[in-house]
Parts: C-alpha cells; sequence; structure tokens
C-alpha cells in the first residue's frame, strides 16, 4: 500500500448471513418507479414510463436498530426494497447471463427525503440530495444466492409501528432483476461489490421520530428500526 496523504477511508463492509467473511461495497444504484402501483402513487404512468437509475453512496448503507432522522427535511418517506449483491460484473451483460453475476440479496429500505425530492422534480435537478443522505439505507445481512437461490417471487412488507403500509410481492417488478442488470450494464460497467436497490411498492409513507419500522421480504431477511 503506498503512502498516502490522508488516511485510505474504511471500506464498506456488510454482514454475509452465517459466515465470518464480509461483503465489500463499491457502487450502490438504485431503480426508480419499479412497480406498476408505486409508479401511479408517484404520479407517474407505468405503462409509457420505463424505470430510471440514480444512486445512493456506498457508507450509506448499513446494518442497525436505528435510523437517525435526517437534517433539512419534514417528510422522509419509507420505501421496502430487495437489495442484490454482485460478485460478477461486465458491460452489455445478456439478460440470460445476469442472475450469474448475483452474490446474494437482502432487504433494504431507500429512505427518501421526499420534500427535497419534490423541490427537486420541480427544478429539473438532480436527487442526491433527496436520496444518498447519511444513513439512508438501512440493510440486513446478506443471504447468499448459492444457499437461497434467485428468489422471483415473494412478499416485500413494511409495516410502522405494528401496522402493514407496503404490501408487495417481488414478481410485481416492472423490470425483474435479469432485466436491471441488463440494462444497468449498459450504462455503467458493473464489478464486484456492486449493490443494486430494486425499487419498492406502493403504500410510501412519512416516519416520524419513536416510529418502529419493520420491513422484510419473505426468504430473505427483515429489518427493524427505531426511527430517532
Ligand atoms: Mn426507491
Amino acid at each position: 500500500m503506498p503512502a498516502t496523504v490522508i488516511p485510505v477511508p474504511q471500506p464498506v463492509l456488510l454482514d454475509v448471513e452465517g459466515v465470518a467473511e464480509r461483503f465489500p461495497v463499491r457502487r450502490v444504484y438504485c431503480v426508480g418507479r419499479n412497480y406498476a402501483d408505486h409508479a401511479i402513487e408517484m404520479g407517474g404512468d407505468p405503462s409509457r414510463e420505463p424505470p430510471f437509475l440514480f444512486q445512493k453512496n456506498p457508507d450509506n448503507l448499513f446494518h442497525g436498530d436505528t435510523f437517525p432522522y435526517p437534517p433539512l427535511s419534514s417528510n422522509v418517506h419509507f420505501e421496502a426494497e430487495l437489495v442484490v449483491a454482485l460478485s460478477g460484473g461486465g458491460t452489455d451483460i445478456a439478460v440470460e447471463d445476469a442472475l450469474s453475476t448475483v452474490y446474494g440479496y437482502a432487504v433494504g429500505i431507500d429512505f427518501t427525503r421526499r420534500d427535497l425530492q419534490d423541490i427537486a422534480k420541480k427544478m429539473s435537478r438532480p436527487w442526491a440530495a433527496a436520496k444518498a443522505f447519511e444513513k439512508s439505507a438501512p440493510v440486513s445481512a446478506i443471504l447468499p444466492a448459492g444457499r437461497i437461490g434467485h428468489p422471483q417471487a415473494g412478499a416485500i412488507w413494511l409495516e410502522v409501528n405494528g401496522e402493514r403500509r407496503q404490501d408487495g410481492n417481488l414478481n410485481q417488478m416492472i423490470w425483474k432483476l435479469p432485466e436491471i442488470i441488463a440494462e444497468l450494464s449498459k450504462v455503467f460497467e458493473l464489478a464486484p461489490g456492486d449493490v443494486i436497490m430494486t425499487g419498492t411498492p406502493a403504500g410510501v409513507g412519512a416516519v416520524l421520530r419513536g416510529d418502529q419500522v419493520e420491513a422484510g421480504i419473505d426468504g430473505i431477511g427483515k429489518l427493524t428500526l427505531t426511527v430517532v
């Protein structure tokens, strides 16, 4: 390792269920409006508007049981999502080869400063402030595909204070995972360590300090957080 003028930043490492070795994160890609009913609730038209991409920062991902309510917002929304961790990559990956790049799966929440996102949309500005803030992406430990396969269906849900707010199914995705990976690899060179958040079903809403948030995907995992 060559000498550096400042300390080398710590890599972001995610837990892998059942093993001591961890998963190092390189980049975080997110898919917008990938469930028809959520596209409609956000004012879109899922038949005419294809899903699109944005990014979070690698160190926005974290394991923990608290979510710190972020500054500069009074309307922070939850979005429960399937999180995909890649062990392969490349460009122009064929749909039929795409799943071979997947290491494993987790459940995550794409927390969003919705008020800042609404302003960004109105002013045709990027979403970074709305999406890529500190602790904006809690995730569960990764389950290796080698153990669970590649889930194409399964309930994806989120509860606030015990009340079910999101209740979708992975089989409702507009772009299926192999298509997401293929499309992403046309735009960016994918590599081991990349993480994809695949979009959220309908029912997104605001959290308040003190709320208990629980999100899960059947067969993949569960996440429990207190908003502080
Ligand atoms: Mn999202």
